[in-house]
């Protein structure tokens, strides 16, 4: 039973039976009223022309029986022609009554001599001012004093009833006419209401349609949705959101097939040289040594692989792992050269570090340093025997800036916008010889966009390389 209220309420929830039924009810309810009031105010004006053509004759009855001292029992041709004209015309009875109440005349001939005790008649007699107007069933009764103008008196009273019947058809007729206009428009709103409400919900059962194509595997689809400037919106939203989607669909596949061929490389040679020991016998134990050496590094590059990965799903992950401290970068850049200094000065690399002044900034400790290690450590790598790195701070009111200059061999123009792509290096062999994965600048990027910061490169090939970064010294919580 729940259920079925709430299929109900689902239903009557539709944006689509809601348009309807207000389109529907704003249109027909003004129709509904003003044909009201018209048909009202078309019956009360028949009525009152009716009744005041009526009360015109009922005076001039009242002034012939006067004139004529009709009322005081004179005989008048007159009075009896003009009551039995009225009478017939408007398929009526006309009554005339004298001060005592007498009915003097009645053109049904029923009622006379009779006393008429109608309260109408006597409150005639009380206040000759007024008419009165009462309705028996399909008749309408006018009363009207007889007043003579000389002593003010009221000397009778003239009663005129009239059949409405004939009226009744007419205002039945006109009202059965309106009805049929009625419901001529309110099946043409009805139709007007279904269109409308169809039209506005298209779009919308359009765009379903294609966000279930999506979900079901389908993203080769887009949205052209044109009818309302606001649809137009949403539907250019969502295909750059689909474009996005098939951007980071299509990087995905991208990165698998990367990750697969870096970690078969190493899992190649290793079967590589497995094989060739299992096919000898007898293989002198320095050989078994040397590959086992061999079988060994490539372990320990798989491992560096696997590791520089999970780091960047980590750094990749959101804002929310982020560890803000208030750090000197001063210190941070100390300690790192501390660690790198050793493997300078195996290649004889002289390296400088210079600070313009003592900063302090609000940043991820642990991923700033692999930023910051990862670029040092580059200028070190891809450095010429002998050369020099310098390693520059520096910042204003708003930002710290950190500058790694080698004399290294530089990266060519055209490989410099892709360096900080996922697996690429310029030179493949160079790289793999310095046990480089091709990750470290991803990870680095990644590490300063987490700290709404920036990096740039100038570098010239066999000169050498600076990387700028600038980071921002008090942490921005969201985009703006
Ligand atoms: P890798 O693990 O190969 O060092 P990175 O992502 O750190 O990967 O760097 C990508 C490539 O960019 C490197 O293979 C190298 O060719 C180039 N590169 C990075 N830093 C420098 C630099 N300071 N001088 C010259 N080439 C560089």
């Amino acid at each position: 039973m729940k259920e079925k209220w709430k299929s109900i309420w689902y239903k009557l929830r539709s944006m689509r039976i809601q348009v309807f039924a207000v389109v529907f009810l704003v249109g027909i309810l003004p129709v509904i009223l003003f044909s009201n009031i018209v048909v009202k105010a078309y019956n009360a004006q028949i009525i009152s022309q009716k009744t005041n053509e009526l009360k015109a004759y009922g005076n001039v009855i009242s002034n012939l029986a006067l004139s004529t001292g009709y009322l005081s029992g004179q005989e008048s041709d007159a009075v009896e022609r003009e009551s039995e004209e009225v009478a017939n015309a408007y398929q009526g009875r006309v009554l005339i009554v004298d001060s005592n109440l007498r009915v003097i005349k009645d053109t049904y001939g029923l009622e006379e001599g009779k006393t008429a005790i109608s309260t109408e008649v006597i409150q005639c007699f009380y206040s000759p001012d007024s008419e009165y107007i009462n309705e028996i069933g399909d008749y309408t009764q006018l009363t009207i004093p007889i007043v003579d103008s000389a002593t003010g008196s009221v000397s009778g009273a003239v009663l005129i009833s009239f059949s409405m019947k004939s009226l009744n058809l007419l205002v039945e007729s006109v009202n059965y006419r309106l009805l049929l206009i009625m419901a001529a428009i309110a099946i043409f709103i009805l139709l007007f209401a279904y269109l409308y409400s169809n039209f506005l919900s298209k779009p919308l059962t359009k765009m379903r349609n294609t966000i279930d194509n999506v979900t079901n595997g389908d993203p080769d689809v887009s949205l052209s949705l044109s009818t309302y400037s606001e649809v137009a919106t949403i539907s250019d939203s969502f295909n750059k959101m689909l474009g996005h989607i098939k951007e980071q669909d299509e990087s995905m596949k991208d990165f698998v097939s990367n990750v697969s061929h870096e970690l078969k490389t190493p899992l190649t040679s290793m079967k590589v040289l497995s094989d060739s020991l299992l096919s000898q016998t007898g293989v002198p134990e320095e050989l078994y040594q040397e590959f086992m050496g061999d079988i060994n590094n490539e372990i320990e590059r798989m491992t560096q692989i696997i590791n520089d990965l999970l780091s960047m799903v980590k750094l990749e992950k959101n804002q929310a792992n982020m560890v803000i401290t208030s750090c000197s970068i001063n210190d941070l850049i100390e300690q790192l050269l501390k660690r790198i200094r050793p493997i300078a000065a195996e290649r004889n690399i002289e390296l400088i570090y210079e600070s313009f002044r003592p900063v302090i900034a609000d940043i991820d400790e642990v991923k700033m340093s692999i930023a910051l290690n990862n670029l040092i450590i580059n200028a070190i790598k891809y450095n010429y025997d002998d050369g020099w790195v310098r390693v520059t701070l520096n910042a204003d009111h708003k930002f710290f800036y950190v500058k790694i200059q080698d004399s290294g061999v530089g990266i060519p123009e055209d490989a410099q916008d892709k360096i900080f792509e996922r697996f690429y290096r310029v030179d493949k062999a160079r790289s793999r010889e310095t046990g480089g994965t091709g990750l470290g600048l991803a990870l680095t990027r990644s590490a300063i966009l987490l700290h709404r910061g920036s990096i740039k490169l100038h570098s010239k090939e066999k000169e050498g390389t600076t990387f700028t970064v600038r980071i921002p010294l008090n942490y921005i919580t969201t985009e703006t």
